[in-house]
């Protein structure tokens, strides 16, 4: 069964007298464990799929399934739950807040979740150590580098341990190490953990860990390629 199943999914927009059909007939199963890389060209559509994979957005047309149920009947607060337990967001607006430090921004998500305090601040710095930023738990985003801002970022999305890992170009802004140093980290959190990671990007250094790639133009699937995988992997 798959997790996440796009089934004839359009996206419309309204703009004043006339409409723009962003998705046009979008056919995709994502199942659990797949490292999917969704390439194409700016404006073919990629973040509104990816708004439609991560439930913050619904179809004009068609059905998204998540773990077989149909999530375009739910209402806005039953999705929301849903994406707070299913989905860690790395997207490009890191979205930390100004007036937080480093540790506080990641300790955010926990504290929704009832869990015991210090518990969470364990689990938080942990986190940061994961992403390489110990000695920064007490700045404030201001005073980070922008890769270590998007670090934070991804801290803060694992924090409540989500299955599905979607990304929109998160290297994008990025020098290339820093970026390595994300994918590096994608890519363990795929193979080691058995997570799912979906990534929306035009970079194509990203496909390098790759299970499957899903080229779209135009609103349009293009083309799906599989990925040769090594051994040990399958
Ligand atoms: P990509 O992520 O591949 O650059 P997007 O999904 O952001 O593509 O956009 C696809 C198309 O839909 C673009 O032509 C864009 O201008 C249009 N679009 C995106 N969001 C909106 C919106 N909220 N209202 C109107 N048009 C939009
Ligand atoms: P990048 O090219 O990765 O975005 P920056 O040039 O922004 O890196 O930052 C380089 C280093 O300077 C980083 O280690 C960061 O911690 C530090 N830094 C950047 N901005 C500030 C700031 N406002 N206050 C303190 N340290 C900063």
């Amino acid at each position: 069964v798959p997790l996440i199943k796009l089934n004839d999914v359009w996206k419309i927009y309204q703009m004043g007298e006339s409409d723009f059909a962003a998705l046009r007939g979008i056919n995709l199963e994502i199942y659990e464990g797949e490292f999917l890389v969704v390439l194409g060209p700016s404006g073919s559509g990629k973040s509104t799929l990816m708004n439609l994979i991560g439930c913050l957005d619904l179809p004009s047309r068609g059905t998204v399934f998540l773990n077989s149920g149909d999530i375009s009947e739910l209402e806005e607060s039953e999705l929301a739950r849903i994406r707070g337990q299913m989905i860690g967001f790395i997207f490009q607006s890191f979205n930390l807040i100004p007036t937080l430090n480093t540790l506080e921004n990641v300790l955010l998500p926990l504290e929704f979740q009832e869990e015991d305090p210090h518990t969470a601040q364990k689990k938080a710095a942990y986190l940061l150590e994961i992403v390489g930023l110990s000695d920064k738990k007490h700045n404030l985003p201001s005073q980070l580098s922008g890769g270590q801002r998007q670090r934070v970022a991804i801290a803060r999305s694992l924090a409540v341990n989500p299955p599905v890992i979607l990304a929109d170009e998160p290297t994008g802004n990025l020098d290339s190490k820093t970026g390595n140093y994300i994918l590096e980290f994608l890519n363990s959190l795929n193979k080691k953990e058995g997570k799912t990671v979906i990534i929306v990007t035009h970079d194509l250094e990203l496909i390098k860990y790759a299970t499957r790639i899903v080229y779209i133009r135009d609103g349009r699937i293009e083309k799906v390629e599989e990925c040769i995988l090594d051994e040990g992997r399958k």
